[in-house]
């Protein structure tokens, strides 16, 4: 890593200033636009507005369309609440052996992310009390491939190796040349990077993206000759939503090169990468600790915006149960942020920067909230019916418990035909009182004994989402 130059103008000092060509310039130029363009940062809205630029009116129509389906949302998503399964090809596409990430670090990188798309986070207790009412379980679950698009067996990984060594490009401008450097954004930025989605470009072509979720990782950085050579880490990761989504530009993008999927820089994968993050841009090691960012990024590509909505007070996310905010939490863990008044339920909630559509430090993200996961659930089911398997749907109570013998001498015992997980019972006497707790898992069953005169009591089973109660008459 060779010295920076000191620049000419002056940059914002946030930490994890940018230090490079490309990020000064986005900086310089969207500053006003709160769009949190403070260092590396997730590209994707970047990329929805690179489109914007070139068809205009699709970003627009795309916020629109989002609103449809948060409306439509009851109907599109009632199939069913059992786990999704999605299989995923990692294609690591690497110049040198750093890079050839161990498979060790990308199958834990997958557990974090299972963990998080189903609520199984060990964090999920930070939660706030305030948000708990809202936090969602998106009950999505992703699986290493085991065949690949010709019926082969895989494991789910494809390694390539490429003479690219910065998918960013070479940046040909230097200091004093910003205008240009912008128009090189707009021109040849994206085009660089999804060139590790093509085999003809030196990257590694798009399993069946109405099959498989692709998740390319690779260098992203920019390399800059004029700045002594310096290697520029512009973008973590940014996704490509599934093609027509109307949360993105989907029609608008040029799916030759674009294709779908999620793209990462090699060393944000995985929290036991052995990679770290060099200077300047070291904070990003203990920022990004946790490995969450691949989380962040499959929302997008499930549909989701960032949390602040890319704006101000007046830019919104289109999920009514997050809050609104003026910016990103800056990579930050700013408890005490309340950047917009607005009202969920009547309340005036803070900055939810729990929220994995944010920019928080892993050490804070724990959450998605019910309409998040219902829209990622819903654009599953309305723009990639072919991508996903359909678990066993759990059973209601009210079809797979019973409690006999009734009428009984107090001796009872409840049975249950399917599996679930952490029951409680509760029996009630005639009068109302609260009189044993128990809980259990079925399928085993348990055995009860109603302590109590004779007569009508209540045996009340629940689950997290259900609930059966039954009128036993003890004679
Ligand atoms: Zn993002």
């Amino acid at each position: 890593m060779k010295k920076l130059l000191f620049f000419s103008f002056t940059v914002i000092s946030l930490g994890l200033n940018a230090q490079g060509l490309v990020n000064s310039t986005l900086q310089q130029n969207h500053h006003h636009e709160s769009e949190g363009a403070i260092g590396p940062q997730c590209g994707s809205h970047l990329l929805m507005k690179n489109q914007d630029k070139k068809q205009p009116g699709l970003l627009n129509a795309s916020n629109k369309a989002l609103q449809n389906i948060v409306e439509n949302l009851d109907r599109s998503n009632k199939t069913t609440s059992a786990t999704l399964t999605i299989p995923v090809v990692f294609h690591i596409v690497y110049n040198n052996a750093d890079e050839n990430l161990p498979d060790s670090v990308i199958q834990h990188q997958l557990r974090v992310l299972n963990d998080n798309y189903r609520r199984q986070n060990a964090d999920t207790t930070s939660l706030r009390p305030a948000f708990r009412p809202y936090a969602g379980n998106p009950n999505i679950q992703f699986e290493l491939a085991t065949t690949d698009p010709n019926g082969n067996p895989t494991n789910g990984i494809v390694r390539t190796s490429t003479d690219i060594q910065h998918f960013g490009g070479i940046l040909p401008y230097n200091i004093n040349q910003q205008s240009q450097i912008q128009q090189w954004v707009n021109d040849s930025l994206f085009y660089n990077l999804f060139r590790i989605s093509q085999d003809s470009l030196g990257g590694s072509d798009a399993w069946d993206t109405d099959k498989y979720l692709n998740i390319w990782v690779g260098d992203l950085r920019i390399f800059e000759p004029q700045i002594q050579n310096f290697e520029e880490l512009v973008f973590l990761g940014l996704a490509q939503p599934p093609a027509n989504h109307p949360n993105f530009v989907g029609t608008g993008f040029d799916t030759l090169i674009y294709d779908e999927g999620v793209l990462m820089h090699y060393v944000a994968i995985g929290p036991n990468n052995p990679i770290s993050y060099p200077a300047p841009y070291a904070g990003l090691n203990n920022t990004l600790a946790d490995g969450d960012l691949v989380s962040h990024e499959v929302g997008h590509y499930l549909g989701l915006r960032h949390i602040w909505g890319d704006g101000d007070c007046t830019a919104d996310d289109f999920i009514f149960d997050t809050p609104l905010s003026n910016n990103s939490n800056q990579f930050s863990c700013n408890k005490n942020r309340n950047t917009c008044v607005d009202s969920i339920d009547g309340v005036d909630l803070p900055d939810m920067v729990e929220n994995f559509m944010d920019y928080s430090s892993d050490a804070c993200l724990n959450s998605f909230t019910q309409e998040q996961a219902a829209v990622m659930r819903a654009t599953l089911f309305t723009y990639r019916p072919n991508l996903f398997t359909i678990g066993q749907e759990e059973l209601p109570l009210a079809e797979s418990i019973e409690c006999f013998p009734n009428p009984s001498s107090g001796h009872l015992k409840l049975s249950s035909t399917a599996a679930h997980d952490d029951l409680e019972v509760k029996v009630y006497n005639s009068s109302g009182a609260l009189i044993l707790v128990k809980s259990f898992s079925a399928p085993s069953d348990l055995e009860l004994y109603l302590e109590g005169p004779k007569g009508l009591y209540l045996v009340q089973v629940n689950s997290a989402k259900d609930q059966v109660t039954f009128r036993i008459l003890k004679n």
